[in-house]
Formats: C-alpha cells, sequence, structure tokens
C-alpha cells in the first residue's frame, strides 16, 4: 500500500491524492491550482504534470476519481490519458455539462474558437459515474482492480460532492474531499461516519479554515439574513453559484418569505433550477422546489418587468451578468436596490482573481448598497475535530487543500490522536505528503 499526496499539504486546492496496491492504483482529483492562491501553470504545463504522473508508478488496474465538480479537482482532467477511466458521481457529471454547454454556446455565439471546449465536454462525457443511493441507504462500492471504492455524499459549496472511503490490502483510508457540517445536507455527516464508515487506518481530510477561528455560520441563518435584507430593500439582486443548490435553496427560502418575486436572468441558473427541482422531487426529500420566474436578458416579457417594478423583486445572478444587471437597474431607484454578494469574498479581494474572474468586481461596483451574506463550503475548526475524533484514525492523519502555515496539529485533540497527524512533506513507512 502507497499514499503519495502529490498537491495539497501546502496549498487550498489544485490537490492530487495517489493510493496504490501491489496491482492497482487510483488517483483522487486531479486539480488546477486557484488563481492567487498558488502559480499559475500553463496549459504544456499542466499536460506535462499529468503525463508524468500518470506514466510513472503504473499499475494493471487504474482511475482517477473525482470527489466534485469545482476547478481545484476537476481542472485538469482533459488531460489524463483515455487509456486511464475516470469516475466522478452523477450529479457532478450533470453540472460539469450544463456549465461547459452554456460557456460552448457563448463561444459560438461570439464567433470565437470552441475547439479546445469541445474536447473537454467530451472528454466529461466519456466520464464513467455513479449515483447517489435512495435516502437512507448504504452507498454501492466499486473495485479498480483490488482496490475498493465507496462515495458518500456530502455538503459542500457544490451539488453532489463525497467523501470516498479506499479499502485495500487490508486498510481502510477515507478521503473527505471538500465538506463542511453547517449545510441543510450535513446533518447526515456524523451518522454516515458512525454507521456506514465507523474507525479508519488513515484519514485525509480537508483543511480550508484551519486558520479561522469562528465557527461557520449554518446555512438556514444565512438565509434568515438575506430575508431581513429583502424586506428592508426593494429590489435585491444576489450574486451566488449557480451549481450550489443548498446556496439557491437559502435565496428561494428568504425571498419566499420576504415576498418578493424570485427571478432569473442567467441561462445556466435556469438549467441548474430546473436541474435541481427535477433531482429532488424525484429523489427521498424534496430538499428544492422553487417558483421562479424567467427574465430573458434579450427579449424580456414587458409584463414581468412591470411586477419586478412594482412588487420587488429577488433576482439571482452569476458574475458574467453585469451587463445585463445594469440594464434592469437604469429603470429602478438606486436607493431602493442592493447587492447581496454571496460568494467567496476572495473573488473581489485577490488581484489574480480580479483578473481571471472579474465580473465579481464589476458587478459589486454597480451598487450603490451592497451586503456580504455568505457562509464558507468548507468545515471549520471544530467540525474537522469531530471528524477525527468519530473516524478515530489507528495510524494517521493528513490535513490536505489547507494553507502551507495551517496545521492540523492546531486543533484541540488528545494527544494520542495528535501523534497520528503527518507532517508536510514526509515520507514515512506507506504514506508520502508532497
Ligand atoms: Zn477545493
Ligand atoms: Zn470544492
Amino acid at each position: 500500500m502507497q499514499i503519495i499526496i502529490h498537491r495539497g499539504t501546502h496549498q487550498i486546492g489544485g490537490c492530487i491524492t495517489e493510493i496504490a496496491t501491489a496491482s492497482s492504483r487510483i488517483f483522487i482529483d486531479m486539480g488546477d491550482n486557484l488563481p492567487g492562491l498558488e502559480a499559475p501553470l500553463t496549459e504544456a504545463q499542466k499536460q506535462a504534470l499529468v503525463e508524468s504522473l500518470c506514466n510513472h508508478n503504473k499499475r494493471t488496474h487504474e482511475a482517477v476519481i473525482y470527489t466534485h465538480g469545482h476547478f481545484d479537482h476537476v481542472g485538469m482532467l482533459e488531460y489524463v490519458p483515455a487509456s486511464m477511466d475516470q469516475y466522478m458521481s452523477q450529479g457532478t457529471q450533470d453540472m460539469l455539462l450544463l456549465k461547459e454547454e452554456v460557456l460552448q454556446k457563448g463561444l459560438e455565439l461570439g464567433g470565437r474558437n470552441a475547439d479546445e471546449n469541445c474536447f473537454r465536454i467530451q472528454r466529461i462525457r466519456d466520464c464513467k459515474t455513479w449515483q447517489r443511493p435512495p435516502h437512507r441507504h448504504k452507498p454501492q462500492p466499486w473495485q479498480i482492480g483490488d482496490i475498493k471504492i465507496t462515495p458518500f455524499f456530502v455538503s459542500h459549496s457544490i451539488f453532489d460532492a463525497h467523501m470516498l472511503l479506499v479499502e485495500a490490502e487490508g486498510k481502510k483510508i477515507l478521503h473527505t474531499g471538500d465538506y463542511r457540517g453547517h449545510g441543510y445536507i450535513s446533518k447526515g455527516l456524523f451518522p454516515t461516519l458512525q454507521h456506514y464508515i465507523k474507525q479508519v487506518d488513515v484519514l485525509i481530510t480537508e483543511g480550508t479554515m484551519l486558520n479561522r477561528e469562528q465557527e461557520a455560520s449554518p446555512e438556514w441563518v444565512i438565509s434568515q439574513r438575506m430575508e431581513a435584507m429583502m424586506k428592508k430593500f426593494k429590489y435585491v439582486v444576489i450574486l451566488a453559484s449557480a451549481t450550489d443548490i443548498e446556496r439557491l435553496m437559502t435565496i428561494e427560502n428568504a425571498a419566499r418569505k420576504a415576498n418578493r418575486l424570485f427571478v432569473t436572468c442567467s441561462l445556466l441558473l435556469d438549467k441548474t433550477l430546473k436541474y435541481f427541482t427535477s433531482f429532488d422531487g424525484g429523489q427521498s426529500q424534496k430538499l428544492f422546489n422553487s417558483e421562479r420566474h424567467k427574465l430573458s436578458p434579450t427579449k424580456p416579457k414587458m409584463k414581468l418587468l412591470k411586477d419586478m417594478q412594482d412588487k420587488g423583486f429577488a433576482m439571482v445572478v452569476g458574475a458574467g451578468h453585469s451587463e445585463r444587471v445594469e440594464k434592469i437597474m437604469q429603470n429602478l431607484d438606486n436607493e431602493k436596490t442592493l447587492l447581496i454578494y454571496s460568494a467567496w469574498d476572495g473573488y473581489y479581494q485577490l488581484p489574480e482573481q480580479i483578473e481571471t474572474n472579474p465580473g465579481y468586481s464589476q458587478m459589486r461596483s454597480l451598487f450603490k448598497n451592497v451586503v456580504d451574506i455568505h457562509t464558507s463550503g468548507h468545515a471549520d475548526r471544530k467540525t474537522i475535530e469531530k471528524v477525527i475524533r468519530t473516524v478515530h484514525p489507528r495510524e494517521a492523519i493528513i490535513g490536505i487543500h489547507k494553507e502551507a502555515n495551517a496545521s492540523l496539529g492546531s486543533l484541540n485533540l488528545p494527544e494520542e490522536l495528535k501523534d497520528k497527524i503527518v507532517p508536510d512533506r514526509l515520507q514515512l513507512d506507506y504514506i508520502t505528503t508532497k
């Protein structure tokens, strides 16, 4: 058994973990670096990196498995050799395809070259998928050679994220991916760990929030704060991620309680909201059931515009929509208008992010009134502590997806667990952290 953390012990994102036996191996995530948090690589450098990882240490049975669809986990999937199978959850594939297809349409309409994007779409379609089991059912494991993998869904800031239980050569390894304890669907986290996963040998956990002392606000508190703002301001625009089902529920709940029309003006948001509505209508709990109005950016219905102006509205938008939002705002009283910024603050604070994703700061600059209402998609310190105590690793605890100066050792844990935390950049028995 070999566990190699290729990237992630000293950076948030860009995650790559390799787990190998004598005959088989899997990579968990093949993520790209997040702009501003780590040096960006050129396309050629990314290709060379993935090829060197895949060509080195080869085994008979091999695969790449993705925990969720964020760029810092799936960003390099198109460089993985076609001979290696890639796996993701059905919801992850659906989200990625919805996003890429909307992007593709934009490229085609703008007369730009869409070949690279076409290739990425094909590689996503080629991925094998697993389905989330019905409510209260145990997920089905599958094998890559002699490695057994069981995915368990978790709450994160994107739909259908999973942690992976990996079993091989008598060892149990839990790789958490990105997760949190303060979302609506987080109530399943500890029962899942206690009843299905139990004690493990090695825990690989994310540690994004290790350097932040305060507890994360739960998603329902975010909804209450939004509701209060929607009652204060007649015209409210909310900037949020189209693929974050829980945040969209938060916004929809707030709009309903504040008695505001719930509006979207984005093709992607319209598609993901439709998807979430049918997904949760078809599965166990009815998590999401939104009543909404779609405002076409090219041919807006006059009746809807008038209703919005008369009754007020809560309109959810993405970072790329500042132009259309500006147009809508022209006819509204600026004093009665508010932007709820419900995304990571790094997008408008880090210079590299502003350069890569200018839409976030552009959107903020349109409004006189702006309020940040957001909570992280990542586990706070207390949740990480509780996860460690619950799975009580027998051999090792490894922190990834964390800042270089952040350590699991700073958590409040008994000494016998602290002793199992593997320092960064270490070669130890069967574990290597780079
Ligand atoms: Zn991540
Ligand atoms: Zn993530």
